[in-house]
């Protein structure tokens, strides 16, 4: 019989599981249902997280220690490995962060045990299929084990995240047992955060929107000229009152390296398709991009998709975005930001 472990952690403020944990903790709550096995939870964090809500029936573990108010290798890497020792799990999900995304190979490595990671669906009521996508989104493959542990790393975005359902009970009413953990003194001394570059701000996966900008923004415009430091206004104004994740095409992000006039606050960290990012967000707003197959198969778990193009025969128009508006990106977020700024309170 399968036992399940799910492995959470706590965000930058102590008292609340990161989202990605929550999103683990509805993969493991459904599978548990359905394979009729035990779920435990464990818990990484310096405190207990008072905000938390789990399912009722299921085993708490949590360890707790000030070292691991920093994402570190060495004391992740033991903690879950304490955690997985005391619920002797054979299935462990975890959220795909980039916390437990640096350790979950080593742990179950150290437990003796197999892992798969961009996990982005579990089915299967006697056996378990995991679903994770290959060469670039284009193959979907379902996966089958029988080696036991077997780790299973969920793409963040996949699960809704676990919230307050009629059998939930609280942090309070749950019985949490704590776990001892004697974790290697650390070598490492977490300073402070630095961006390697601007776009870290910009790139927002758990936005409801993301806006794509294209190379068209810095091309020559119907006046003959270049409107590069009005494009970057309208850009992050817009972003600033939707709070959108900023997207980009790959021409776009090139400029930069080919010494073209170019949207400062962009690297290749923004960039979105074959050769760059697949990110989830709702909606997605594509702007000065022509939308071509390269570029366009990033959007794919973009649910709704519109696009503004000058060109009536972009590949947005040929049956890749849901609403096309054949205009002038300037005008039209220009606009945008003018309607967002008089909405606001
Ligand atoms: C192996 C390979 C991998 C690739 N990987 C990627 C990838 O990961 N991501 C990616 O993006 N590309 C990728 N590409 C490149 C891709 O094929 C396209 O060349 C690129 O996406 C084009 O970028 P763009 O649409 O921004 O630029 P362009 O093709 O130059 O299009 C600019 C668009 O802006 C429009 N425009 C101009 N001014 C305005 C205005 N004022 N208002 C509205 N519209 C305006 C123009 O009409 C035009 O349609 C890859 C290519 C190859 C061969």
């Amino acid at each position: 019989m399968e036992s399940i472990l799910v492995l959470t952690h706590t965000a930058d403020t102590p008292t609340a599981l990161t989202k990605a944990s929550l999103e683990a903790i509805t993969a493991g709550r459904d599978l548990s249902t359905r394979l009729d096995a035990p779920l435990t939870i464990g818990i990484v964090a310096t405190e207990i997280p008072h905000a938390a809500v789990f399912p009722a029936a299921t085993r708490i573990l949590a360890v707790l220690d000030p070292a691991l108010a920093q994402p570190r290798y060495s004391t992740d890497a033991a903690a879950c490995e304490t955690l997985c020792r005391a619920a002797q799990p054979t299935i462990v999900l975890a959220p795909g962060s980039s916390r437990f995304a640096r350790i979950a190979a080593g742990v179950a490595h150290r437990l003796g045990g197999v892992i798969d990671t961009h996990i982005t669906a579990l089915a299967g009521s006697s056996n378990i299929e995991a679903t994770r996508w290959l060469y670039r989104q284009r193959i979907e493959a379902v996966l089958h084990r029988d080696a036991r542990p077997w780790f299973l790393l969920l793409d963040p975005g996949t699960h809704a995240p676990y919230s307050a359902a009629p059998d939930s009970i609280s942090a309070a009413q749950a019985a949490i047992e704590p776990i001892s953990v004697s974790l290697p003194a650390p070598r490492t001394t977490v300073t402070g955060y630095r961006s390697p570059n601007q776009s870290a701000d910009t790139i927002r996966p758990d936005a409801k929107l993301l806006f794509v900008a294209g190379a068209g923004w810095t091309k020559k415009q119907p006046d003959g000229q270049l409107h590069t430091a009005e494009a970057s206004a309208l850009i992050l104004n817009f972003l600033r009152a939707t709070s959108a994740s900023l997207g980009s095409s790959k021409s776009l992000v090139d400029q930069g390296s080919d010494g073209h006039s170019v949207l400062p606050f962009l690297t290749h960290m923004n960039q979105i398709g074959q050769t760059g990012s697949t990110p989830r967000h709702a909606k997605g707003l594509s702007t000065c991009c022509h939308g071509e197959e390269p570029h366009v198969v990033g959007w794919r778990f973009i649910a709704e998709r519109r696009a503004i193009s000058l060109d009536p025969n972009c590949g947005w128009t040929r049956g890749k975005a849901d609403v096309v508006y054949i205009a002038d990106a300037f005008a039209v977020i220009a606009r945008l930001n003018e309607l967002l700024a008089a909405s606001k309170p």
